[in-house]
């Protein structure tokens, strides 16, 4: 369970938290985990234009350009931050919460008395549970 950096993760706390960068960052690490893309994304590789003719000679410079695959709308963007912190920061308590429901299960039934939504229930659980102990096996 300790294998990625430790949460609560956070946005790019930059300009009292308004920076646009779009990084996510581990508040005990103190260190950036990732950048979610904002705005046009696509393939970027160097390349040279000319700026200025000089005399008979040219100015020439490095560039990096883009071929453009898509566009993330801003909003969109910072949805999605939302939504990775909110799942990463809740994991651990919604993992908890699953193997309680799952324990409670078992005791407040004979298994008898299950229907098939408590069946069903249970299959979910283990197989969130299962996955997550997958990643922690990894
Ligand atoms: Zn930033």
């Amino acid at each position: 369970m300790s294998k990625y950096l430790p949460t609560p993760y956070i946005k790019c706390g930059a300009s009292d938290g308004k920076c646009p960068c779009g990084q996510i960052w581990s508040k005990p690490a103190d260190t950036p985990i990732g950048e979610i893309i904002i705005g046009k994304w696509g393939d970027k590789h160097p390349a040279i234009r000319i700026k200025e003719p000089r005399g008979i000679g040219v100015v020439v410079e490095p560039y990096m350009e883009m071929i453009e695959y898509g566009e993330i709308p801003e909003e969109v963007a910072h949805a999605t931050i939302d939504f990775i912190l909110l799942a990463c920061n809740m994991h651990d308590e919604l993992v908890a919460g699953v193997r309680k429901l799952r324990s409670q299960l078992n005791e407040w039934y004979s298994h008898e008395l299950w229907d098939d939504d408590d069946i069903e229930a249970l299959k979910l659980a283990d197989q969130l549970l299962a996955k997550v102990k997958e990643q922690d096996d990894d």
